[in-house]
């Protein structure tokens, strides 16, 4: 006779997943073992089995009154129990176990016997297996289907368990027959009267007729007559999906169907999760291992969160998150659910770039600025304007923060022409009066010449040009030795790199300008100080490693034009501090934007011809070919040619790409600044930073194709001057979201607000870059949550004051978990 194992194993599960509160069934544990050992003793047959189970006291147990250690003990030796006394009724059986046992539902029931093997197997695979094994310890997992598991980046155990649904059909209302609406998603539990095979369209398929007290209603399965077998006369069972019309009457074309028995229902009848699917998943198959791999081991996964953070923040513990995750109760305790995943990935990632601040300022000391230092005087003094207020306020800030003697991290944000630059060269030159170098490292050569030219334009108004050669300029009058600029491109000479180079390492340069590159190749300093990053948004992580593998730690000034809302910059720049400069210089205009189809191509031009006779320039933006530079440079010189010879062979027309030599662009460059070109025909590499203050016409072909931060960079490169500035977009066959783009760059100005809308199309993982800038994933959390957002940080903030290196012992859960999410996410050093 069998054993009726089942409900025990099931309510001692329950129990240990409960925690031992002797919680797992209603009246308690020692009541259920009186009525359940009642029944189990007569089949127990086996002499050795029986002679374990008096062991273990289960006929007159006192559960109750033990500890919660003594609990654990006792329920693991029970389960050992039920584990061999199922195993013998296996081998009794004779079974053979399937060979893949996730089975399509479609497959024959499984018998009591393999029903009871799988158990065993499972049992004993969750007791030895850590959820970070490979997926291929889940029974029924097979290789091959791990390889298609594979191809959704899951792998591990965890990675299933955090493997999430896209989202969740509500099946959970069931419905009467008779109140079936046409058109709606329903759900019924039924009566099956009669199902058989018919063909439908040519194609074997189930038909059936089910019923319930309100009335009979047929359903169809199309190309699955395999259903039939299952669904044997007077089953109960379970149907979800839309209703339809077919000679005016009801039917359910192809529904989720499932048989109504003792076990939980997983595709009708709830909250079904959709899971993103690959080919060789069923989504049925998937929802079956989900369900038991969540049941199985979502109560594995630690829960790193102190107990106390959660209560604050009304969280939902761990492994009810994820399973409710997956299988939710109801839309009430999904949210629930999400919340707590999405405050574990802002929680730890707020908790990882702060450790990471921590590194950088306090690991060694900083060089502390002297900040008043006559150089800045005369520097702002000559400037041929008053800095703004937000200049100014900014100035302060940075000179507070070089003073210190922690290295500065600064993010500083500012719209396209707000005046980031001069504030910049300001803290360089103070780092020099300092006897200290500064690099002002920047995303693209050309915009390194045009820093480097403006730098020395602007110090040549108050020193005295001494050394004056290609890419190096000294001044002398401004501090007690000669003030040295240079500039490190990978275009130079072999021999004048070299040169630069190794003044570099001499000290004997004070300022130097360069892509990158500076800071990753070959450059060594002799006293770095300060370093500016300018105008990269996804600057972070890497740079700074780089830097500290070199041994500097300089004070580091990050300048953005991209505009992120605040709390996100924390949030994702939380080592930053962080700087606005929110206020333009006077006398700017709003740039009129218009985007054009294509055939009004020729009245732009005509525009355009029309600026160009009043004495303005113009930028026109080839059409965005492909990534690869090389075919990039190709398409705009047959653009610029085309442009040059048919459109306005009368005008003056530049072309800048970033293929040719430097001094070409530098020459170019030079021209169209000094008004010697009319119009600049440029690959998308003036996007940043270009300076030009009488150019009033921006055209940009296939304005679609770029992102609105990149739009409204472009704009940007206009209005600088006092004139009205206009910037035209043409889009052959926008795409809908390309269209959005459009719509919303012609209507808003404001850079930060573009900003959010950006985000909000384009999502963050993209906004941010933050798979290349070495984030961890966020895959729950929404940015726009401002909320959760703040949250995150206020909780990491608290604890990272209280124990900011985690070395207490009810903080070691989170310092492994940071670690695990940190190592996951990036390469950070
Ligand atoms: P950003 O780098 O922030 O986009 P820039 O530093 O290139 O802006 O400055 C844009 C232009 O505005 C430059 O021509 C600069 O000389 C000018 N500028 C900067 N600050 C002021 C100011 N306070 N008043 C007038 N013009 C300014
Ligand atoms: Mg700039």
């Amino acid at each position: 006779m069998l054993i009726n194992t089942e409900p025990l194993r099931k309510v001692l599960e329950l129990e240990h997943k409960k925690g031992y509160l002797d919680s797992a069934v209603f009246g308690g544990l020692d009541k259920f073992l009186r009525n359940w050992t009642g029944q189990a003793i007569g089949s127990i047959t086996n002499s050795q089995l029986l002679s374990r189970f008096h062991k273990l006291h289960l006929i007159n147990s006192s559960y109750a009154s033990l500890t919660r250690e003594q609990r654990k003990e006792w329920v693991k030796s029970v389960l050992e129990w039920v584990a061999e006394a199922e195993r013998m009724e296996e081998e009794k059986g004779g079974d053979k176990l399937p060979e893949e046992s996730i089975m399509p539902s479609s497959s024959p029931r499984l018998t009591p016997a393999r029903r009871l093997s799988s158990r065993v197997r499972r049992q004993s695979t969750v007791a030895n297996q850590s959820i970070d094994s490979p997926i291929t310890v889940i029974r029924g997992v097979s290789s091959s289907l791990a390889t298609r598991f594979k191809r959704l980046g899951v792998n591990t155990v965890r990675d299933l368990l955090y493997f999430f649904p896209r989202r969740h059909l509500d099946y959970s209302q069931t419905k009467f027959i008779s109140q079936l609406t046409v058109g709606e998603e329903e759900t019924i539990i039924a009566n099956v009267w009669q199902a058989h095979e018919v063909r439908l369209g040519g194609r074997r398929s189930t038909e059936a007729i089910v019923g319930d007290e309100t009335g009979n209603v047929r359903v169809v399965w199309f190309n699955n007559p395999y259903l039939v077998k299952q669904l044997a006369t007077n089953k109960r069972v379970v149907l979800s999906g839309r209703v339809s019309l077919f000679s005016g009457r009801h039917v359910f074309e192809s529904p989720e169907w499932e048989l109504l028995e003792d076990r939980e229902l997983i595709h009708t009848g709830r909250l079904v999760p959709l899971y993103p699917l690959t080919q060789g998943l069923r989504p049925r198959q998937v929802r079956k291992l989900m369900k038991e791999v969540v049941d199985q081991w979502a109560w594995q996964v630690e829960d790193s969160l102190p107990p106390e953070l959660k209560e604050r923040c009304n969280l939902l513990g761990l492994p009810q998150a994820i399973s409710q995750a997956h299988y939710p109760e109801d839309e009430a305790v999904k949210d629930k659910a999400r919340v707590r995943l999405a405050f574990d990935e802002l929680f730890f990632l707020q908790l990882g770039v702060l450790s990471k601040k921590r590194d950088w300022q306090e690991s060694q000391p900083g060089s502390p600025f002297g900040v008043e230092t006559p150089i800045l005087e005369v520097f702002l003094k000559s400037l041929p304007f008053e800095l703004t207020a937000a200049q100014k306020r900014v100035l302060r800030e940075l000179l507070a923060d070089l003073e210190k003697p922690r290295p500065m991290c600064r993010l500083l944000q500012g719209e396209v022409g707000s005046g980031k630059t001069v504030v910049a060269t300001a803290v360089l030159l103070v780092a020099a009066a300092n006897d200290y170098q500064g690099a002002f490292m920047v995303p693209t050569e050309i915009l390194a010449e045009q820093h480097f030219n403006n730098i020395c334009q602007l110090l040549s108004r108050v020193g005295h040009q001494e050394e004056s050669e290609d890419y190096l300029n000294s001044y002398s009058g401004l501090l007690n030795r000669p003030l040295t600029v240079a500039l490190l491109i990978g275009d130079i000479s072999q021999v004048r790199k070299q040169e630069l180079q190794k003044r570099i390492l001499d000290g004997d340069i004070d300022i130097v300008i360069g892509t990158h590159a500076l800071i990753q190749k070959g450059v060594e300093f002799h006293r770095l100080g300060l370093a500016v990053v300018d105008e990269q948004h996804r600057f972070g992580v890497e740079q700074r490693s780089e830097l500290r593998q070199k041994g500097f730690r300089p004070h580091m000034l990050v300048m953005t034009a991209t505009p992120i809302p605040r709390t996100l910059a924390l949030t994702l720049y939380g080592d930053l501090d962080l700087s606005v400069i929110d206020q333009l210089p006077p006398g700017r205009q709003a740039v009129k934007t218009k985007w054009l189809k294509p055939a009004q191509r020729d009245s732009a031009y005509a525009f355009l011809r029309r600026q160009a006779a009043s004495g303005r320039q113009a930028f026109i933006i080839c059409p965005l070919v492909e990534e690869s530079e090389a075919i990039q440079a190709k398409a705009a010189v047959a653009e610029y040619q085309r442009l040059s010879e048919e459109v306005f062979p009368d005008l003056r027309l530049g072309l800048l790409h970033g293929r040719m030599p430097a001094v070409e662009k530098d020459g170019v460059m030079r021209r169209f600044r000094s008004g010697e070109l009319d119009i600049l025909v440029s690959t998308p590499v003036v996007e940043v930073g270009i300076d030009v203050p009488n150019a009033t016409v921006m055209l940009v072909e296939s304005a679609d194709r770029f992102g609105l931060s990149q739009l409204h960079q472009f704009r940007g490169r206009v209005g600088r001057g006092q004139e009205q500035s206009y910037c035209m977009f043409l889009a052959e066959n926008p795409s809908e979201i390309g269209r959005e783009r459009l719509d919303l760059i012609e209507k808003i100005q404001d850079g930060f607000q573009l900003a959010e809308e950006d985000l909000r199309l384009r999502g963050p993982g993209e906004f941010f870059g933050t798979r290349q800038s070495g984030l961890p994933d966020l895959r729950m959390a929404k940015l726009s949550d401002v909320a959760l957002l703040e949250l995150a940080r206020s909780e990491a903030i608290r604890l990272f004051e209280k124990d900011s290196s985690l070395e207490k012992p009810e903080h070691q859960l989170l310092a492994k978990e940071l670690a695990r999410v940190w190592q996951e996410g990036g390469e950070w050093s």
